[in-house]
């Protein structure tokens, strides 16, 4: 086994499925032609092209599988950026970091939740009904 996939396999399971695929093209590329002295020529040349082709549709079917994982995680992480946008101009925060990075080149750090002028309609998506929970459940009167 590779012992850079054995290392993140344990350091990051979440990852197994693209490990798995890693490791299926690890094995593929380590295959060699070892046992073929005592096949006749002829047979060796059929054996050979038959092991070619089945190599080209199984890495094939890896490739269609890895555009697949990529284009899926792709879309995920657009939807995650969206999403941390969308929560950011709700607390009026740097999108980029929060303001809880100094060298943001967007903010220099200064963009924590209130430094900008919430979004209206972020606001009373995210934090207004934040905000109620939050005062009832803390029994805090405006
Ligand atoms: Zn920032």
């Amino acid at each position: 086994m590779n012992p850079m996939i054995a290392y993140l396999r344990k350091q990051k399971p979440e990852w197994e499925e693209y490990l798995s695929l890693m490791e299926m093209m690890d094995t593929d590329s380590n295959q060699t032609d070892s046992d073929s002295d005592s096949i006749p020529e002829a047979e060796l040349v059929e054996n050979k092209d038959k092991a070619y082709k089945s190599k080209i549709i199984k890495l094939k079917k890896t490739q269609s599988k890895l555009v697949n994982l990529i284009n899926s995680l792709r879309e995920e992480l657009e939807e995650e950026v969206e999403f941390t946008q969308d929560l950011a101009e709700a607390l009026g925060a740097c999108p980029e970091c929060f303001g809880e990075d100094e060298m943001c080149d967007n903010c220099d750090g200064e963009g924590i939740p209130g430094f900008f002028v919430p979004d209206f309609v972020q606001y009373n998506r995210f934090i207004s009904p934040a905000n109620k929970k939050f005062n009832k459940h803390f029994r805090i009167r405006n």
